[in-house]
């Protein structure tokens, strides 16, 4: 008997839901420490778990601190003792498990400590697993943007056509992303989410926070536009190629597809035909690659969730709440709209046709390696045809960043509540404008929204330490507005195919 397998999007859906179920049932305890200690040369380990109270004793040649911790306060041991260790500072850990007689007693002591971490559980020591197909798709993603914009702009044939798609592409991403910023801006206004926030939580979070802050601080740029511009430009492709510089390569790769149209048939042929006959092995290589989708995606949701601190999620929830709900109305309300107005496309079936595109963003979260499968589904379900989805959605992908946009609409005025400072109206369109710019230069991978936050919060005057606040969410927002970014991309390529008059008709994948 033939079983017959569920269609891939579907398969790709159940790991998802799967691969929750498991991380939450094989979650990381957040009542355990795992201390390594001892000489380099004889180094042990202890789980030490439940405690009542725990103290680090913290010393270096001139003085000794001692820090006393109750309960629940996983997340400011390893934040302190990061720090200490990092300090070559020497610590060692008293632990008190039970009280007897208002007494605490059975004391747990250990010194020369190495290191202190959280357990691992079987969810994120899987995690190797969905790292492999984040590496594959981004693998093929760097090679695809480059051949199939190549063939993208030099088939578009002169460069009136050219000029009349690219003018209209940037005028939709731009236009899309002002608004979900506006959108960010008016939800956080009416929910003020930073105002339910409590002084002892905030001090809290600036705690635990304050080192990974550090180093997201200290690698920060300063923004200067100018710069930014002329940094499109790549001085060595090859050197933009090998940093995965997008805007670079989008930049470089445009120029020869231009280039192609003006040079001599005979001689431009064979190079359009290579990189279209590149362009179609990548294109291939991302079904090789669905394969093994739902083993990633499972392994990559598992190990997320075991990972995450969902006690974190209690103290930020309506600020989670006021992004979830800003991206769920750009997504339906604002795409829905759109989509419904320049197309003649009925919007349900729009998302249900682009479910792997966004249950892909979802887990990878990132729009890079997302795009390989964008390309593909807005081509094969959609009927898009590969001139506009080769250069609509690699640009896109590269600069278009709606999710991200309007999750740091929400943030900045999130963080400035907290800080108890009032944002006027000329601030919050400085925030649209330096948003606008953020997230076309946000690249497209985990986590770089909430970096690119700092400019704007610096462009507004709000402490950019602020973002401690918001960093113990930011791996489930991240994954939420990678899908709103992935799906725009997917609307614009379907809003600028029909405005080229393409017949675009559904297919189920
Ligand atoms: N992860 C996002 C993306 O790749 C970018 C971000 O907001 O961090 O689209």
């Amino acid at each position: 008997m033939k079983i017959k397998l569920p269609k891939l999007h579907n398969q790709i859906l159940i790991a998802l839901i799967a691969g929750t179920l498991f991380g939450t049932f094989f979650h990381v305890d957040q009542n355990l420490l795992v201390v390594t200690y001892g000489s380099t040369k004889s180094l042990n380990s202890i789980h030490i778990k439940d405690w009542e109270k725990i103290q680090l004793v913290v010393s270096d040649n001139e003085s000794v601190d001692t820090l006393s911790y109750n309960q629940n306060s996983q997340l400011e041991i390893l934040s302190v003792s990061k720090k200490v260790l990092k300090d070559k500072k020497g610590i060692s850990l008293i632990a008190a498990h039970s009280y007897v007689d208002g007494e605490l007693y059975q004391l747990k002591e250990v010194s020369e400590i190495r290191k202190i971490e959280k357990e691992k559980t079987i969810a994120t020591s899987i995690k190797w697993l969905g790292d492999i197909f984040i590496r594959l798709l981004n693998m093929i993603a760097i090679p695809l943007v480059l051949s199939s914009l190549i063939v993208g702009a030099a088939s578009l044939g002169d460069i009136r056509k050219f000029a009349r798609i690219g003018g209209r592409t940037i005028l939709f991403y731009i236009s899309t992303t002002a608004f979900a910023i506006i959108i960010g801006l008016v939800i956080a206004n009416v929910f003020q989410p930073g105002n339910q926030m409590p002084a002892d939580t905030k001090d809290r979070l600036m705690s635990v926070y304050q080192e990974d802050i550090a180093e997201k601080v200290q690698t920060q740029f300063d923004f200067d536009l100018t710069k930014e511009i002329v940094n499109v430009i790549p001085r060595n492709p090859f050197d933009a190629m090998a940093n995965s510089n997008m805007l670079q390569i989008v930049f470089f790769a445009v120029a020869i597809g231009i280039v192609l149209t003006v040079i001599n048939k005979s001689k431009a042929e064979p190079v359009i035909a290579f990189f279209d006959g590149l362009s179609d092995v990548m294109i291939k290589m991302v079904d090789y690659v669905m394969i093994i989708a739902p083993l990633g995606v499972f392994a990559l949701i598992a190990a997320t969730i075991g990972e995450f601190g969902f006690e974190i999620l209690g103290t930020l929830i309506w600020y989670a709440i006021a992004v979830i709900f800003g991206l769920g109305l750009q997504m339906f309300g604002v795409y829905g709209l759109i989509l419904k107005l320049f197309t003649k496309l009925n919007p349900l079936q729009f998302f249900r046709s682009i479910r792997r595109i966004q249950t892909i963003g979802f887990s990878t979260s990132s729009s890079a390696a997302t795009l390989p499968v964008t390309m593909e589904v807005c081509n094969e379900n959609i009927g898009i045809s590969k001139s506009i989805t080769s250069f609509v959605l690699p640009l896109g992908a590269t600069i278009n960043m709606d999710g991200t946009a309007l999750y740091q609409g929400v943030a900045a005025v999130f963080i400035a509540q907290v800080f108890g400072f009032e944002l006027n109206l000329t601030q919050q369109l400085t925030i649209v404008f330096t948003a606008v710019l953020a997230s076309i230069g946000t690249a497209p991978v985990p986590g770089v929204g909430i970096i690119m936050l700092i400019i704007i919060l610096r462009s507004v005057g709000i402490p950019q330490e602020g973002i401690a606040l918001i960093l113990g969410v930011d791996r489930i927002l991240d994954m939420c507005r990678t899908v709103v970014n992935v799906t725009g991309d997917a609307v614009a390529a379907t809003v600028i195919a029909t405005s080229e008059k393409e017949n675009l008709e559904f297919k189920s994948a």
